[in-house]
């Protein structure tokens, strides 16, 4: 008979001296971000666009601020889900909480575009028509 699945831990449900993490997967070891430049024309867009094409990249935004994403499982997180390097972790590493941390699942961005397709249709939605480059345009041979 398959093993039931137990319902995760709430964190307002956790005793006296637990630790959330204890309960997590390691969701924030399993990614960074990055804020980058708000894009404004076909040229930003396309640059994020190939960001994106290279796979595990998601873009978010939070407010003003657009920030690229990369899902990448940090190479120091073990196979329990506890960190490698606990005493020689990074100090983005130390000064992580989980005060406000990723554990409930509930992450919601102002917007989020998890493939390339996407922010083109965005591109598409929200700038001028994009004028064909020369090296789109056939050139036909002339017929007399
Ligand atoms: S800080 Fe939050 S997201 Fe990171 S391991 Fe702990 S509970 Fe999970
Ligand atoms: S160094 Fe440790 S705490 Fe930091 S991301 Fe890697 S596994 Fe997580």
């Amino acid at each position: 008979m398959p093993k039931r699945k137990q319902p995760k831990v709430r964190r307002e449900d956790l005793k006296p001296g637990e630790n959330l993490c204890d309960h997590c997967t390691a969701k924030c070891c399993r990614y960074f971000a990055l804020p980058i430049e708000t894009p404004t024309d076909w040229a930003d867009f396309d640059h994020i666009r190939w960001y994106m094409i290279h796979g595990n990249v998601s873009i978010f935004v939070e407010g003003d601020t657009w920030y690229l994403m990369v899902l990448a499982d940090c190479k120091h997180l073990l196979d329990d889900n506890r960190c490698g390097i606990y005493h020689d972790r990074p100090q983005i590493c130390r000064n992580y909480t989980t005060e406000n941390c990723e554990y409930d699942d509930d992450s919601c961005y102002d917007k989020l575009f998890e493939a390339p397709e996407q922010i083109w249709e965005y591109a598409h939605a929200v700038l001028p028509p994009k004028k064909p480059a020369k090296s789109d345009r056939l050139s036909l041979p002339i017929v007399s």
